[in-house]
């Protein structure tokens, strides 16, 4: 009853890169900065463990950044061409890498760090990646011209990537399209159709996580300006309902999102967001059991797994362990409590 997981990052450790940054510089290169991440991996399970959850990640310690990390191994794409501009419908300006022709998988992207988890633990696993609309969105494209098409184009090479990883132990793959409550219409018409197409017949369990982005500055003031009820999902989770995913991760603590949206979400498992990432104020257990409460209302228990709202790569290192551990003790509490 109501497992626990996390969004996908943790704050990467000081030794390792650069802290509280969107995208970090790493401290060391090569083979050293191989080591030094694996050796952050294994310091990242032991936290998610002891703070009880059940469903771990890799904190995404071998990349310096969701989307980019993904990409960066990927051919068509030229790193050192990097243009400027602003992403998530204006929302904020980053460094883009360009597509300069066809994108392909020289190799497989995330195999030995799958492996290396799998060997950590014989609890349940999940890998992050960033879905087709999201990578489209974050990158500048000189060669497709042509946001659907070059959507599809990664989702072949996504759909590729996750039959290797599930083949080689891995439970879960979760697709972070944050990019789906930014573009409604592009949802509707294609992205739903790119989504399921990364993810058939994949042989491992699903996810896909869409929010409203991590606590920094420029989604707390796009979050403002949204008012006091967040409407997009309305419109995202039938469509996200009628999708090949089997669940769908969804910000409900400290967000305005209505509760009663997630009703929309008929046949799909729920992972609660029940740890807000945009404050450092650490949840108690009672705030924790009264959003699952809440949700309870809407989706049956059995379908509830909990989380935290988006990834806490830019957190400061102590307050992600506090909420690590805030999560762990309210989904205790919330199965002492709600569980029958
Ligand atoms: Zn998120």
């Amino acid at each position: 009853m109501f497992p626990t997981t996390i969004a996908g990052s943790l704050p990467k450790p000081f030794w390792l890169a650069e802290t509280n940054r969107l995208w970090p510089r790493w401290r060391w290169d090569g083979a050293d900065l191989a080591q030094a991440q694996r050796d952050a991996v294994e310091l990242m399970v032991a936290l998610q463990k002891r703070s009880g959850i059940d469903v771990l990640t890799d904190g995404e310690m071998g990349r310096r950044h969701f989307v980019h990390g993904f990409l960066e191994s990927l051919e068509g794409i030229d790193f050192s061409k990097l243009v400027r501009e602003r992403i998530r419908d204006g929302r904020y300006e980053a460094d883009l890498p360009t597509v300069v022709g066809p994108v392909r998988r020289r190799s497989p992207v995330h195999l030995e760090e799958v492996r290396h988890l799998r060997a950590l633990t014989g609890r349940a696993i999940k890998l992050t990646i960033p879905g087709p609309m999201t990578m489209v969105d974050t990158l500048h494209d000189e060669a497709y011209r042509d946001r659907k098409a070059l959507a599809f184009a990664f989702a072949e090479i996504i759909n590729a990537e996750v039959r290797e990883l599930a083949a080689a132990g891995l439970d879960v793959v979760q697709l972070d399209e944050p990019a789906f409550n930014v573009y409604l219409d592009d949802v509707e018409t294609w992205g739903i159709a790119a989504l399921n197409r990364a993810l058939d017949g994949v042989g491992c369990r699903s996810a896909v996580h869409v929010c409203y982005g991590y606590g920094i500055e420029a989604n707390i003031a796009w979050k403002k300006s949204l008012g006091a009820v967040w409407e997009h999902y309305r419109r995202v989770l039938p469509a996200l309902d009628a999708s090949c995913v089997d669940e769908v991760s969804i910000e409900c603590a400290g967000s305005c999102v209505p509760t009663e949206l997630l009703g929309l979400l008929a046949h799909k498992h729920v992972a609660v967001g029940v740890i807000d990432v945009a404050t450092d104020r650490v949840e108690s257990p009672e705030e924790v059991v009264a959003t699952v409460e809440r949700v309870l209302e809407y989706v049956p228990r059995e379908r509830v797994t909990l989380s935290t709202n988006c990834g806490m790569a830019p957190m400061g290192r102590e307050v992600a362990e506090r909420k690590l551990a805030a999560l762990g003790e309210g989904a205790l509490q919330a199965r002492l409590r709600l569980g029958s």
